[in-house]
């Protein structure tokens, strides 16, 4: 049997992501838990190897409530990835994050109903612990890279993932606002548990393409329209693609965060 590639690095990201590097190699991969959303890519970067992943597959097949997370994370696992950069296009919860900011975030409240969220179902029993469930060493770097870039950038923020597909109705946005949201998406939860799972180091990158419905509702920033929205969100995959870049290129290679030894003290038996 060939044997699977290795990548220290994996990111969320689709063929706009990697298309401009030579020497790219395809790998399917299979995982106990199915096959992840696509084939992946893997390219060297910097000197560096990275494994690609669109997260809702190569024609966008999967809505966020049925991208494969579990089968995705461990695949990653399995090229021996240490560091995930996750990117997502996010909507606004409070006036001052304005559409074309980046969040890197920090805490999420998970409001996903039934999504499958662990690797211990037993009789391997491990309870992660969810004080600072983001990479703290990432997100300095991720913070260093926009100023350097000079992309308006928020330090940290909560997201709150919500199932979809359908988007917030205005009660339940302005509702999230009043709990301390920031931002509102349908996909970091539960990737970034499942990362820590595996002892994988995990960065999230809200894109923040519009405000979501509560605002506008309340009429504390101005409704915009789809075109609007669309333009914002190319605006920002082109400054993602820099940014992703900058990351790759600066991301220590020693690991002295709590992600790497994650399981030492989670695991029960
Ligand atoms: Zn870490």
């Amino acid at each position: 049997m060939k044997s699977l590639p290795k990548a220290e690095i994996g990111v969320f990201g689709g063929s706009g992501f990697y298309s401009f590097f030579e020497k790219a190699t395809k790998v399917n991969i299979n995982t106990p838990y199915g096959k992840p959303s696509a084939e992946i890519t893997i390219a060297e970067v910097f000197g560096k190897k990275v494994a690609f992943l669109p997260r809702h597959g190569l024609k966008h097949q999967f809505p966020p409530h049925k991208v494969p997370f579990k089968a995705n994370i461990y695949a990653f696992k399995k090229l021996g990835v240490k560091t995930i950069i996750s990117p997502c296009a996010a909507g606004s919860l409070q006036a001052k994050i304005k559409p074309g900011d980046f969040v890197i975030l920090d805490q999420f409240i998970d409001r996903t109903k039934g999504r499958e969220d662990t690797y211990f179902n037993g009789p391997e029993v491990a309870h992660i612990g969810g004080a600072t469930p983001y990479c703290p060493r990432l997100s300095q770097v991720a913070i260093k890279a926009c100023r350097k870039l000079k992309i308006q950038a928020h330090k940290k923020g909560t997201v709150v993932v919500v199932p979809g597909p359908r988007f917030s109705t205005a009660a339940e946005s302005m509702l999230y606002t009043s709990q301390g949201g920031e931002v509102i998406n349908m996909t970091q939860y539960p990737e970034v548990v499942l990362a820590r799972e595996m002892e994988i180091c995990f960065l999230g990158i809200a894109l923040i393409t519009d405000y979501d419905v509560g605002l506008s509702a309340k009429r504390k920033v101005k409704a915009v329209d789809s075109k609007e929205v669309i333009r914002v969100f190319n605006q920002n995959l082109e400054k993602s693609r820099k940014l992703i870049l900058e990351i790759i290129k600066n991301i220590p290679a020693k690991r002295d965060c709590l992600c790497a030894t994650a399981l030492e003290e989670a695991r029960i038996n």
